[in-house]
């Protein structure tokens, strides 16, 4: 029951609100219709993990998935393409034989 008591995320103590939290939902995983709604804490892998108000409220307030920069990687690549065709087309206009 030791680990019932501390935080995933920073190993702290969990307040006892917390814990009940974990108890209920981890008892109610059988029953998603309920556990929607009841649904606290935060989950990995649908499980809900312990953890301390603290590192909830920093889970939360952090972006749920990581921020890609929008930079598809066709529209790079279109855009290399049409940059080496533009600077060959040059080189070709210096370098061809005139008359
Ligand atoms: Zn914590």
């Amino acid at each position: 029951m030791t680990e019932l008591c501390r935080c995933w995320s920073c190993k702290g103590n969990l307040e006892p609100a917390q814990q009940l939290r974990f108890l209920v939902e981890t008892d109610n995983l059988d029953n998603p219709a309920y556990l929607a709604r009841i649904r606290a804490l935060p989950a990995v892998n649908g499980r809900p993990v312990p953890v301390c108000k603290a590192c909830q409220t920093r889970i939360e307030s952090a972006p749920r998935r990581p921020v890609a920069k929008p930079k598809p990687a066709a529209v790079s690549g279109l855009l290399g393409a049409l940059g080496a065709l533009s600077v060959g087309l040059l080189i070709s206009g210096i370098f061809a034989p005139r008359g």
